[in-house]
């Protein structure tokens, strides 16, 4: 079995190519199945245009597109309906409604802002200090406690700001482990983070005292493509890299394809 969760599409601005591209992409890759999880819309309280994820107008194009490729391809690929959401405490109850009235198949759990980011701050550029450690730590513990999420996407993110990996890291790594292993989410080893590490020759996220941290503590992974292009999902180099380390090397429990969709 082999599957994908975390999936893009051009409607967050920072993404390439049509959907149709990510599924036949997919297939030539070998999955059996994925899901598209595109930046999730919000409905703001301010006037605030977001420019990293779809608008809230775009999404009903979004839902039918995917629903479309579910049915043309559903001979060759599973197509699931996602989104990958951050935790917004002020708009949970908003989110809670729209994932349930839109019928989505999952959401995943992309810790990507302090409160939201009409106000606050990208925990990949605030987290260069342990104050910051400490606050990411704590919303993703919030978030995973919500029950919402089917698991934690990049969740050594604060590695993309944090100089070293340091003892206030292995301790912020500690929580968000038992955390997730007490309410048995998966873990995401992100593969455009591994992507971003090898072509850059440094070890941001995924970074590997993480990942021996997250075994010890009995969590269980499952690999996120995080396609921004099609070809993340045709070329498998990274798949067989991430398969190799996680399987062979760290012997960690892998989830092959979720059963537990959160909500
Ligand atoms: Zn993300
Ligand atoms: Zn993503």
């Amino acid at each position: 079995m082999k599957a994908n969760y975390h999936t893009h599409t051009k409607r967050c601005h920072h993404a390439i190519g049509n959907d149709e591209d990510y599924v036949l992409a997919a297939i030539a890759g070998g999955f059996d199945e994925i899901g598209f999880s595109d930046h999730t819309p919000w409905k703001y309280d301010s006037d605030f245009v977001a420019h990293m994820r779809m608008k809230l107008s775009a999404f009903h194009e979004y839902k039918q597109s995917v629903l479309a490729l579910k049915e043309k391809y559903k001979d060759q690929i599973s197509i699931l309906l996602g989104l990958e959401a951050e935790y917004y405490p002020r708009y949970m109850d908003w989110l809670k409604q729209f994932v349930h009235d839109e019928h989505m198949d999952y959401i995943i759990f992309g810790n990507h802002y302090y409160r939201t980011d009409e106000d606050g701050i990208y925990f990949g550029t605030a987290c260069s200090n342990e104050a910051y450690l400490d606050i990411y730590a704590k919303e993703c513990i919030k978030g995973m406690e919500s029950g919402l999420y089917s698991y934690l996407c990049h969740p050594e993110l604060f590695m993309r700001a944090y100089p070293r990996f340091d003892r206030h890291c292995e301790r912020i790594t500690k929580e968000i482990c038992m955390c997730a292993k007490h309410w048995n989410i998966p873990l995401e080893y992100n593969l455009a983070g591994l992507q971003y590490n090898v072509i850059n020759g440094i070890e941001e996220y995924p970074h590997h005292r993480f990942w021996e941290i997250a075994k010890d503590c009995g969590c269980s992974a499952i690999i996120g493509v995080d396609a921004h292009h099609y070809e993340a999902l045709s070329d498998i180099r990274y798949w067989n890299q991430a398969v190799s380390y996680l399987d062979e090397e760290l012997h960690i429990k892998r989830i092959e394809r979720l059963e537990h969709f959160g909500f």
